[in-house]
């Protein structure tokens, strides 16, 4: 975690992921923080923006979702992402294995690693042990 303070705005955006407990789109963080005076989307970007650098949220391309970080990527360690496409919730958990590895692939290379998200898509414990739902 850096020392970086992070502006209200920040905090309010930040604040609505967490609450959020799962991956969410742009639009849905907007609904979620416009009751607290955020109503400008540029604003929630930004934000958005900066706690993705700060390393506190993460973008999952493959759904365009954010998600508040599970926990610290101390050494640069990789996060990587379960995600349902049944339920659509996600986790995320680091594996040091595959961090390294990653990193020496990509030291290789001669790339300058920056930042590292490994999108696994499948069926969740909760979805597959549950009877297939009608409406
Ligand atoms: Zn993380
Ligand atoms: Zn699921």
């Amino acid at each position: 975690m850096r020392n970086r303070r992070l502006a209200p705005n920040h905090v309010l955006v930040f604040d609505a992921l967490k609450k959020a407990g799962r991956p969410v789109t742009a639009y849905q963080l907007i609904d979620a923080v416009r009751g607290a005076g955020i109503s400008a989307p540029p604003t929630v970007y930004r934000a958005l923006n900066r706690l993705i650098s700060d390393g506190l949220v993460h973008k999952l391309e493959s759904t365009n979702a954010f998600v508040a970080c599970a926990q610290p990527h101390t050494g640069g360690s990789v996060a990587v992402f379960t995600i349902c496409d049944t339920c659509g919730n996600a986790s995320e958990f680091t594996d040091e294995t595959v961090s390294e590895q990653l990193a020496k692939r990509a030291l290789e290379r001669g790339f300058a690693l920056d930042k590292a998200v490994v999108e696994l898509h499948g069926t969740c414990a909760t979805c597959a042990n549950s009877p297939a739902q009608t409406g």
